[in-house]
């Protein structure tokens, strides 16, 4: 890294370099007077390497040393010496050598920081680090943390390149993309009265790209959707996108699979992968078991249906739930029978915001006694057949919910994470991926009147379930909710890790026909199929090759990989919650003569009615 400053970087100099007469440059980290010596802690993104000035040796120096602050950039040139034995720091890499100064020049002054920049456990308030990104950038965590990301893209680059993959860029001005989210728009000056809109993804440009015959294509891709932000999203984020020609589910997963043990394992090879291969569960099964599409596996607490054992039960909320069509789950929270009143209500608590009606919990005491509210109502041993059936041992508090099927399963799932997490479940070391497939095909859409895909609408459907791409009364455009539709199952899957959805993708649908006909379900009527994805929908009348793909989020990747909750800890320049650049202050107003230009008037936001 010698550059016309420097002859090594801050975190390079050791004990072979000792004699040698180097140039450092770098932030002062650190400043410490003792009169005589003044000691600076120099610092780049390698390392720290201590400086030493002497007034004897160097008064120049000297003098100029008096005046430096922390966060000025200086250059220091001198000698690498070996510490006086006893003042070695087994802490730094640099810390056996030290550079005795003979000439220190400032590059730039700094203004005192908002925050401290040389205290990595600083607690800093987060609109300061956002106004101040840079400066919050330039602290060792955030700093940690982008060098890990930027590996994991190299890494990612590398294992595609490898496999034959072609690395292409698609634009960022297109047409709608509908992924079900809000598109940005840009309003176009050539065209008035027209707007491109920013891609949600790349998914119609990387199926074209396989109608050209690009069999193997990736892209790391930003990807732009106009939501509401939680922790996990922010309005523009990075997909590894990926789409492969003549190749089915098994395939794609195939290439995924490996590809991401080796990314991990080179970018992360402290932690351990907790199988391979990655274990595969349907959609229906994680909703079972887990409660959840994305299922943290790195504990157990699984849900058990308690149907058999609570049908005729004497307790009339499950009698009438079951007779509903609905279910009953449980599972056991282990050693948590003893948790008090208080918990317990804050449990059901929990368990309404998560959907569900209510809670019930029955704790098996060490003795083996059951305590419930409900076992006054049980008919004789039925108490003891529900704990039975969860797998209770003494000690544990069984919680249940009765409700619609995937609602109380839901409601349940996100209490298990809840009971995991106070209980310190799941190993935070250990890389803990899966897939989910057969998800269903749609969903629907009360207010559209119209079934709405659940992930992509392009996604295929398996072949024995082709025939269900219909509606009960046989016209693919006058769709209802009990119509066969709604129990195909879409070639879609899902790669999970640690509980969080780390990407998805799905072999597509490339036949015209098909692909029509689910447009239709999906309430697209043709006029409108011709408007919206015309460009596509003539592309498959030119030889589509059968193909699918799917995408990574390569934010949550690195968040997850850094032991992060935010997306944003792993981004240079997120947004807040609100969507805000605090440092740029974006958005703004836009200057009026470009807006003219583009024939657009910004209607302030109209007040809430007071
Ligand atoms: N385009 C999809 C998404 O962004 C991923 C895919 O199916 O490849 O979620």
């Amino acid at each position: 890294m010698e550059t016309a400053y420097r002859d090594l970087t801050c975190g390079d100099a050791r004990l072979s370099h000792v004699g040698r007469e180097v140039a450092l440059a770098g932030w002062v980290h650190r400043r410490r007077d003792l009169g005589q010596l003044i000691f600076l802690d120099l610092r780049d993104r390698y390392g720290i390497t201590q400086v030493v000035i002497d007034r004897h040796d160097a008064p120049e120096a000297h003098t100029v040393g008096a005046d430096v602050r922390t966060e000025f950039v200086v250059r220091a040139r001198g000698v690498l010496a070996k510490r006086l034995a006893g003042t070695e720091n087994a802490k730094l890499a640099t810390g056996d050598v030290e550079l005795r100064v003979q000439d220190l020049r400032v590059l730039s002054t700094a203004k005192t920081p908002p925050f401290p920049i040389n205290e990595p456990d600083a607690e800093v308030d987060d609109a300061l680090r956002l106004k101040y990104r840079y400066l919050d950038l330039r602290r060792e965590p955030m700093q940690k943390r982008l060098l890990l990301r930027s590996r994991l893209v190299h890494a990612i680059r590398e294992v595609h390149h490898a496999a034959g993959f072609v690395e292409i860029e698609t634009p960022l001005l297109i047409k709608a993309t509908p992924e079900g989210a809000r598109d940005f728009i840009v309003p176009s000056r050539l065209q008035p009265g027209s707007a491109y809109a920013l891609p949600q993804s790349p998914q119609q440009l990387k199926q074209l790209l396989m109608v050209s015959g690009f069999d193997r294509y990736f892209q790391i891709a930003r990807c732009l959707r106009d939501e509401d932000l939680r922790g996990d999203r922010q309005p523009e984020f990075t997909q590894l996108d990926l789409e492969m020609s003549f190749v089915t589910e098994a395939d794609v997963m195939a290439f995924v699979e490996r590809m991401v043990i080796e990314v991990s394992r080179s970018v992360t090879p402290e932690r351990p992968i907790a199988n391979d291969p990655f274990p595969r569960m349907t959609y229906r099964e994680a909703i079972d078991r887990y409660g959840s599409d994305k299922p943290d596996i790195r504990y157990g607490l699984e849900l058990h249906s308690l149907a058999d054992v609570a049908a005729g039960s004497g307790f009339r909320v499950f009698d009438e739930t079951l007779d509903g069509g609905g279910v009953v789950y449980g599972f056991a929270a282990p050693g948590m029978a003893g948790a008090p009143r208080s918990r317990l209500d804050e449990l059901t608590e929990d368990a309404k915001r998560h959907g569900a009606r209510g809670l019930i919990w029955m704790a098996l005491e060490e003795g083996g006694t059951i305590r419930s509210p409900i076992a006054k109502f049980l008919v004789e041993g039925r108490a003891a057949a529900i704990v039975a059936a969860v797998g209770a041992k003494p000690g544990d508090l069984v919680l249940i919910v009765a409700g619609d099927d995937i609602h109380a399963q839901e409601a349940l799932g996100r209490l298990r994470v809840d009971c995991a997490a106070r209980l310190g479940l799941g190993d935070p070391d250990v890389l803990s991926y899966l897939w989910v497939n057969r998800f269903p095909m749609y969903q629907w859409d009360a207010d559209g009147h119209r079934w709405d895909a659940t992930h992509n609408p392009f996604s295929g459907v398996l072949p024995e379930d082709e025939e269900l791409l219909a509606t009960s009364s046989g016209d693919p455009s006058d769709p209802s909710p009990g119509d066969p539709a709604g129990r195909a199952r879409a070639l879609q899957y899902d790669i999970v890790l640690n509980g969080w959805e780390l990407g998805g993708g799905s072999i597509r649908i490339h036949r015209r026909e098909l692909l029509e006909r689910s447009f239709l379900l999906m309430g697209h009527s043709e006029k409108a199929q011709r408007e919206k994805f015309g460009g596509i929908l003539e592309a498959f009348e030119y030889g589509p090759p059968p193909h699918g793909g799917i995408a990574l989020g390569i934010d949550r990747w690195a968040a997850l990989l850094t032991y992060q909750t935010n997306i944003r800890e792993v981004m240079a320049f997120p947004k807040t919650q609100s969507g805000t650049d605090l440092m740029l202050e974006a958005p703004s107003p836009v200057d009026p003569a470009l807006l003219d230009e583009l024939g657009l008037a910004l209607k302030p936001r109209k007040k809430p009615d007071a």
